[in-house]
């Protein structure tokens, strides 16, 4: 048996498959947005699922940001409070084991490669646009990993051949660059996009409602 855990800022959602990948079970908990709680969390699931199934071969952790190779602390996770942290030691003498972390977008795009939309493709680079914008590249069925860990982050990279308007209407990213993909196509990032255009205070679910709304209003008046 093997335990996959999807550690996110809002929830942490723990999966136990079989040796055959047969779901046998699966929970949902909230993210403490601090680090004990985080670690107390994941330790909750693991527990859960071993007192009900028995002790699992391996333990795989889905997480934001990256693991540095230089000082095995995190980094780069939006989930701040993860950032400076030995997350692994500390999750492997709670746990008394071995266990493997790995950033969530590589473990998303690798996912798609073996069985997913980039099955028999070669070279897969996956994308995922939420609260914020982050990508994964997987080459022959393995994470490319980088320098960093996280060769395929492209949020950070600049939004080419910006105009006038794209340049005069977002806000500096918290990474202290200006013009990174992600303050244009997070969701947070369209809004802010969005409001400053329009001088609005929508968030980005509210602005796709307009939309659809207007687009009914059009239809109507023909
Ligand atoms: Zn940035």
């Amino acid at each position: 048996m093997k335990i996959g855990i999807d550690l996110g800022g809002t929830k942490t959602e723990g999966i136990l498959i079989d040796n055959d990948g047969i779901e046998l079970k699966r929970d949902r908990i909230k993210t403490e947005k601090n680090y004990e709680g985080t670690i107390k969390g994941i330790v909750s699931i693991v527990k859960q699922f071993e007192k009900e199934f028995g002790n699992s071969s391996s333990i795989g952790i889905g997480m934001p940001g990256a693991i540095s190779s230089d000082s095995a602390l995190v980094k780069n996770a939006n989930s701040i409070w993860l950032n400076g942290q030995p997350l692994k030691r500390d999750l492997q003498t709670a746990l008394d084991r071995k266990i493997n972390l790995e950033n969530d977008a590589n473990c998303f795009t690798l996912s798609e490669a073996v069985d997913g939309a980039g099955k028999g493709h070669a070279v897969v680079f996956g994308v995922i646009i939420g609260t914020g914008t982050g990508g994964g590249i997987v080459v022959d069925n393995k994470v490319l990993p980088g320098k960093n860990n996280i060769a395929g982050e492209w949020g950070h990279i600049s939004l080419p051949n910006r105009t006038d308007n794209e340049k005069k209407y977002v806000k500096e990213c918290y990474c202290g660059k200006n013009g990174c993909m992600e303050t244009y196509i997070s969701g947070p990032g369209f809004a802010s996009v969005f409001n400053l255009k329009n001088n609005t205070d929508y968030d980005s679910h509210k602005i796709l409602d307009e939309l659809k709304n207007e687009k009914r209003t059009s239809k109507s008046s023909f």
